[in-house]
């Protein structure tokens, strides 16, 4: 069978780790310095979804200023699945990644699987808990979505991330 191809994108307000997830998961590389996403920037990667079932993805990665933009539209076209990140150490990003989901059902004609991620996991030990935990998994559920924490930092759970969003994306829409 040929192998599946797909698109998926990364969305969520401003320096809340979308970029370095999609480093960390492409490249297994991560860094401090913070590069502001100009426009979009693409990325190719093979995932082995399950052994021996493998599906190229093309992983699109938005700048947070383009939220407002025309651009958006070509953005969102054609996705077939997308990463919803919040930055679990900026409280604010929760409800403003909420925003971004409630945009992206705006621009497209069908709903597409989500997984919703609190990435900076590996921050709270040092700052504390900044946002309840039942709080985004509540979320998650009443919209028929998977949460999961991540640290594009320690890598932990990132490949994950995009398997399991991968795995919603086959049974969805290719009914595998
Ligand atoms: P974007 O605007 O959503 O693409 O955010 P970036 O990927 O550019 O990251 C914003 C800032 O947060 C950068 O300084 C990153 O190094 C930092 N960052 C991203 N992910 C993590 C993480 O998991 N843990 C920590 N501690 N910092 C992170
Ligand atoms: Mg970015």
């Amino acid at each position: 069978m040929a192998e599946l191809s797909f698109k998926v994108i990364v969305i969520g307000p401003a320096a809340v780790g979308k970029s370095s997830l999609i480093r960390r998961f492409v490249d297994d590389k991560f860094t401090l310095a913070y590069k502001f996403t100009i426009g979009v920037d693409f990325s190719t990667k093979i995932i082995e979804y399950r052994s021996e079932k493998k599906a190229r993805v093309t992983i699109w990665d938005i700048g947070g200023q383009d939220r407002f933009k025309i651009l958006r539209r070509n953005f969102y076209e054609g996705t077939h699945g997308a990463l919803v990140v919040f930055d679990l150490s900026r409280a604010q990003t929760f409800s403003k990644m909420k925003e971004w989901i409630s945009d992206m059902n705006q621009l497209l004609e069908e709903k597409v699987p989500l997984v919703i991620l609190g990435n900076k996991i590996d921050l709270i030990p040092e700052i504390g808990e900044v946002i309840d935990k039942e709080e985004p998994k509540l979320f998650a559920d009443k919209i028929d979505s998977t949460y999961i924490e991540t640290s594009a930092k320690s890598g932990d759970n990132v490949q994950e991330a995009f398997v399991e969003l991968t795995k919603k994306i086959v049974k969805n829409t290719f009914n595998e």
